[in-house]
């Protein structure tokens, strides 16, 4: 999933605060898992605007509303339209795709960033995300047999370890990151399967990454007129 945190508070107050009409806009995917932007999350930020705003003598009326995605046209229905249509300035607790949607779908209202997108990952204990994939466009975790190093290198090492490797943690941060070359090593000794990490690979297409500019996916047999 798409992992974001919220932005400081007092970041989100001053970038919101010139604005008379607020809707805090959450969404019901991503960013309700991993608790930066759900319905909770929207309803505990209303109230600290609404508190913050009486505390700073600035006029500010909050709505809140939640939809199940902002990346997706089908939830934003005639109610919720309406509603964002009234209102001065979304402050969006989606991640950057939702509120490039929104800004897309109502060309002329101001929409603002509540969290910042961090990465794709998964939840690995209570409160700790971690970042598994890059969306490099062409996924390699076959050859890897399912560790990816593109993401989880932090020099994205095809061929790694590298000379920053020790004890199976990296460089960048002996305390918390694991060693992307030695976890497809051992991975690969697990399986019993070492040789064929000393097989040639060609190099990685990196121009289906974010190289490549910004991609898109076309499947022709579900495309219809929607207008
Ligand atoms: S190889 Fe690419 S697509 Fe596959 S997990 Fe890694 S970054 Fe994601
Ligand atoms: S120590 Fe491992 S994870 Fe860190 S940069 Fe080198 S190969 Fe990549």
């Amino acid at each position: 999933m798409i992992v974001a945190e919220q932005k400081p508070f007092e970041q989100i107050f001053n970038s919101v605060k010139n604005y008379e009409n607020i809707m805090v806009l959450g969404c019901g995917t991503c960013v309700t898992v991993c608790m930066a932007g759900g319905e909770h999350e929207v309803g505990v930020l209303t109230k600290q605007l609404i508190l913050a705003a009486k505390q700073n003598n600035v006029n500010l009326n909050v709505e809140e509303l939640t939809i199940t995605r902002q990346c997706d046209k089908e939830f934003f229905d005639e109610n919720t339209t309406n509603k964002i249509k009234e209102a001065d300035a979304v402050l969006s607790l989606g991640c950057g795709v939702g509120v490039q949607y929104i800004v897309e779908l109502f060309p002329d209202m101001i929409v603002k960033p509540g969290v910042n997108t961090k990465f794709l990952g998964a939840n690995i204990s209570q409160g700790l995300w971690s970042e598994r994939c890059g969306g490099c466009g062409e996924c390699v975790l076959d050859e890897y047999e399912g560790i990816c190093p593109v993401a989880r290198c932090a020099k994205s090492l095809m061929n790694g370890p590298c000379g920053g490797s020790s004890n199976g943690m990296c460089e960048v941060d002996p305390e918390n990151i694991e060693c992307a070359g030695q976890l497809i090593y051992d991975r690969f000794k697990r399986l019993n399967k070492l040789e064929t990490l000393l097989e040639f690979k060609p190099a990685k297409n990196w121009s289906l990454s974010r190289d490549g500019g910004p991609r898109r996916v076309a499947r022709e047999e579900m495309m219809f007129d929607d207008e």
